[in-house]
């Protein structure tokens, strides 16, 4: 089989640029091991964050890296054993994150964040999810008046620059936004902007039945064995060898291995995070972030979805959910949290890039192939709009946005 583009991933990402193209009029193949949405997509806390326009950067006090070091806090955990191998790319995270480099960062973040809204409204129209979409924000909560102070006043400033709507609710405010709480809290920043997802695989899935619908064709197979051909690029699917003029790589965590065989050293590295699904009675309304204590508490269709911070150790090292454990602790003193509703904890990763920007556009030394991941905290709210400017890409068309920022040249050495 012949087609024009081959997206090799069917996480957000991937399902996203595969409607995008086919939709531009392509023949599409979207190439997974497994159903869409099934991994990164499927564990995340649903948020499509409008107000997320600074990325995640690494601290830069000395307190904060010692209380992480000191393993003090539960937002951040480590394996001690992975950190020679995920040094590189932490060294070239700090550095990122020095207030003149960072502050570009969040220009370029900022200027894909706010098409989050528009980009995914017009799929879920298209795919028919409005009801798995609520439209009412969510809450960042503090348990101190010193922190809550700190935040409110960030988070003011913040959505004066960006435009974002927010509310400062006080100890009496958050409780009356959020009655399921019976634990108290300082305050609570409410995001007015964000959406949130009671099934955030199962918006994939509808992205992708669209594609289906549009179109597209989804087949079963192994992205490793994706090789370069005469014409173009080949990859071995359930139905037999798979040949197309281009392909991109949207594998999210799983990109680093694929990238590293055709000789690409790009400073990638993951956040790992954990979440659990429990009974709650009442359950609250918006997904609440207990920032102290590192836990999000997200309202979701098997339940309420328990989701932690940051694991940094080898993507595929044994689970370790110490960070959880502690999450259901605290969240009991917020919540009447009943048992949980599954076995085992699920595990994820996030793909995260030294720079804090996805990586969008053409790989910089094969022609045909276009690199289309690493967005870390926010790949759920990004992967519309990333789509769309790598699609625009493809077709030599103005992009709606300046690529430059995320281009993969700027690891080309
Ligand atoms: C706990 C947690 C909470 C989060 N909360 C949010 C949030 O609220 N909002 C937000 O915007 N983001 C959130 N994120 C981040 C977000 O989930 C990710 O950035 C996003 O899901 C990445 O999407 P992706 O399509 O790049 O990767 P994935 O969804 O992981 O997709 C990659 C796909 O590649 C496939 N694949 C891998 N290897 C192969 C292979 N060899 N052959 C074929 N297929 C393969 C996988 O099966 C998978 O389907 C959170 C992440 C975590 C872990």
């Amino acid at each position: 089989m012949t087609r024009d583009i081959v997206v090799l991933g069917a996480g957000m990402v991937g399902v996203c640029t595969a409607l995008a193209l086919r939709q531009r009029g392509h023949a599409v193949v979207l190439v997974d091991r497994q159903a869409p949405g099934r991994e990164t997509s499927y564990g995340n806390a649903g948020i499509i964050q409008r107000e997320a326009v600074q990325p995640y950067a690494f601290p830069r006090e000395w307190q904060a890296i010692l209380r992480v070091a000191l393993r003090q806090g539960n937002d951040v955990h480590y394996h001690p054993g992975a950190l020679a191998h995920l040094s590189p790319a932490l060294v070239r995270y700090w550095r990122e994150s020095a207030p003149d480099r960072y502050a570009s960062t969040v220009t370029a973040y900022s200027a894909l964040i706010r098409h989050c809204l528009s980009e995914h409204d017009r799929l879920i129209t298209l795919a028919g999810a409005q009801e798995l979409v609520s439209k009412s924000g969510w809450l960042q909560a503090y348990r101190t008046a010193q922190a809550f102070d700190r935040a409110a006043q960030e988070a003011t400033t913040v959505a004066r620059v960006h435009g974002l709507n927010c509310l400062v609710l006080d100890q009496t405010g958050t409780a009356a936004m959020e009655p399921a709480l019976y634990g108290r809290l300082a305050g609570a920043i409410h995001w007015r902007d964000p959406w949130t997802v009671a099934d955030p695989g199962e918006l994939v899935t509808r992205y992708a039945e669209l594609f289906g619908r549009e179109g597209g064709e989804f087949r079963r197979g192994d992205a490793t064995t994706l090789k370069p051909t005469a014409a173009g690029w080949t990859v071995t699917t359930e139905d037999g060898p798979l040949s197309a003029a281009n392909a991109v790589i949207a594998l999210g965590p799983w990109a680093s291995t694929l990238i590293q065989t055709l000789g690409y050293r790009f400073p990638l590295f993951v956040k790992r995070g954990y979440h659990r699904h429990y009974a709650a009675e009442p359950m609250p309304r918006l997904p609440l972030l207990d920032v102290e204590r590192g836990v999000m508490l997200a309202p979701m269709r098997r339940g309420l979805r328990l989701t932690t911070g940051a694991e940094f150790a080898l993507r595929d090292a044994p689970p370790t959910p110490v960070q959880l454990g502690r999450a259901e602790s605290y969240a009991r003193e917020l919540v009447r949290l009943g048992p949980p509703t599954e076995v085992q904890p699920w595990l994820g990763a996030r793909p995260c890039v030294a720079d804090m920007k996805p990586i969008v556009g053409k790989a910089p030394r094969h022609p045909g192939l276009w690199f289309h991941f690493g967005h870390g905290h926010q790949g759920f709210t990004l992967g519309p709009v990333t789509a769309r400017l790598l699609a625009e890409l493809i077709d030599g068309e103005p992009p709606y946005l300046d690529p430059l920022p995320y281009d993969p040249m700027r690891f080309a050495s």
